[in-house]
């Protein structure tokens, strides 16, 4: 199928309330792996790359593989910049043929936040291509394995400014703060569902929720209950991918690299086809 944006997956989730899975891949295993998933559920799925996992790829020569395997991919898949947090990183994902971009101005003053995410919508939609922002803070880095992160309760997203900053920035979709982080949880979360509900009262667009893993089956269902229509997942499968791959290990039977890595890719696509289930994906 052609390249989808987050526009043509998400339009149909508002109002039949699921998600649709944003899934970051970080190399040929995690594409594959995810896109089996899809496949095998035949729903649309969202392959993210993040600005934070450049350091794993080379782009140009990783776009052009992401691109010719989605256009063989029977599912829409839409090919997303996750967490860009300069213009240069946006233009070059727009340049490289993404059809969709995130711009995280989340660590901005309200202004600033405001004017560069209006600039980048705009050329975003100059070039075809859909744009989430973030408004709050989602506290932890994809990369932080250590310790795990706490929740900066100090800064979740009000939803009056929801509103405003939706209204002024012209963005597609909107991450929210509501008691998520990235990678590991310090402790257990306790998503503020009051404030995701008042937040998807104020506005209309899709609402995304990231920090996916660690959450329960019943926190999803809570969340996109209450308007999230996007879901952040990483950390999960690339640490069960491990896990699975350990298992194969200790289980002592001669193994080749090749070998491995089909169980790591494997594990990925069980865990995902579990998280489509759990967001309640519909085919398109
Ligand atoms: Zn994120």
């Amino acid at each position: 199928m052609p390249l989808m944006t987050l526009r043509d997956v998400l339009e149909p989730a508002v109002p039949q309330r699921y998600a649709v899975g944003s899934f970051n891949v970080t190399n040929h295993d995690f594409v594959e792996g995810v896109l089996a998933a899809a496949e095998e559920t035949g729903t649309p799925v969202i392959l993210s790359v993040a600005e934070v996992h450049f350091r794993y790829l080379d782009l140009g020569r990783f776009v052009p593989y992401l691109k010719q395997r989605i256009a063989q991919s029977p599912v829409p898949v839409v090919l997303h910049l996750d967490h860009g947090t300069k213009k240069e990183t946006l233009v070059k994902a727009i340049h490289w043929g993404f059809s969709s971009v995130m711009f995280d101005g989340s660590t901005l003053e309200w202004d600033d936040n405001i004017a560069q995410t209006r600039e980048l919508a705009d050329l975003a939609h100059m070039a075809g291509v859909s744009i989430e922002a973030e408004l709050g803070h989602v506290a932890g880095g994809e990369g932080d394995f250590e310790g795990g992160s706490e929740v900066d309760t100090g800064r979740y997203t009000d939803p009056e400014q929801a509103a405003e900053f939706v209204h002024l920035t012209g963005v597609d979709a909107l991450a929210v703060a509501v008691g998520t982080v990235h990678g590991p949880y310090r402790q257990t979360p306790e998503l503020d569902l009051p404030r995701l509900a008042a937040i998807r009262q104020n506005t209309t667009v899709p609402l995304v929720l990231h920090g996916g893993s660690g959450l329960t089956e019943a926190d999803f269902q809570a969340a996109i209950a209450r308007g999230i229509n996007k879901v952040n997942f990483y950390t999960e499968n690339a640490l069960l991918a491990v896990e699975a791959v350990k298992e194969a290990l200790a289980a002592g039977r001669p193994m080749t690299y090749p070998d491995l890595t089909a169980v790591g890719r494997g594990a990925i696509t069980a865990n995902t086809k579990r998280q489509i289930a759990v967001f309640g994906t519909q085919p398109m």
